[in-house]
């Protein structure tokens, strides 16, 4: 199988991932919103990165410029790429799909904001932070190339770490016990096996 058709499988993945990321946005763009909280300036940095390292591929596929961080990649570990990459895409439709409203680029409270315990939030906290890091590691898999490839996964993976803690945060002063409870019913971003009793 030749190395184009994994890349044209990204090409396309970004676009159904940008189509469900603009189609939400539009539906949920006028939400009127009561709290905000402040986000380290280094997610902003990372958030950028990434945004960037989607823009990348284009010119690893339709040019020679990024030739020189080229290296290969075996059928089999692309296919494995492929398969993790549309996974993440269908993550990220449905994070999306079950946060409906409450769904804010930035942390901010919604008005009448509910705290989403169903769906795929049933098992894990953060579906969308995940499914973005299944995406981004997806896309290095499937392109072969270090620069195309790799820069997403480093850099939504501090936008993860950086990001949480004031988001838990955030939630914990505005839905108390019953966040406090769903912490410990579920994981971050993995699902959690065994409940634990406090949080
Ligand atoms: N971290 C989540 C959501 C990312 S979008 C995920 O990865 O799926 C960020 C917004 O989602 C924040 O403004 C926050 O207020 C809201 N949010 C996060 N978890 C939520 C939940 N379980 N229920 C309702 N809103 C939530």
């Amino acid at each position: 199988m030749p190395d184009q058709f994994f890349d044209y499988i990204y090409l396309t993945g970004l676009m159904v991932a940008s189509g469900i990321r603009s189609v939400y946005g539009r539906r949920h763009k006028r939400t009127p919103i009561v709290a905000r909280r402040k986000e380290p300036h280094l997610v902003w940095l990372f958030m950028i990165l990434w945004g960037v390292s989607q823009i990348i591929p284009f010119f690893y596929v339709f040019s020679g410029w990024l030739e020189f961080a080229d290296y290969g990649l075996p059928v089999w570990l692309k296919s494995i790429g492929a398969v993790i990459f549309i996974f993440g895409i269908w993550f990220i439709f449905r994070s999306h799909a079950d946060l409906g409203r409450n769904w804010r680029p930035y942390m901010e409270i919604v008005e009448e904001h509910t705290l989403i315990t169903g769906g795929v939030y049933q098992y894990i906290r953060h579906p969308m932070y995940a499914a973005h890091i299944f995406y981004s590691l997806g896309q290095g898999l499937l392109l072969g190339n270090w620069l195309a490839g790799w820069l997403a996964l480093v850099c939504f993976i501090p936008v993860y770490y950086l990001r949480v803690p004031g988001e838990e945060k955030m939630l914990m002063e505005q839905f108390g016990d019953e966040y406090r409870s769903y912490k410990t019913r579920t994981g971050g971003i993995l699902p959690r096996f065994s409940s634990r009793n406090e949080s």
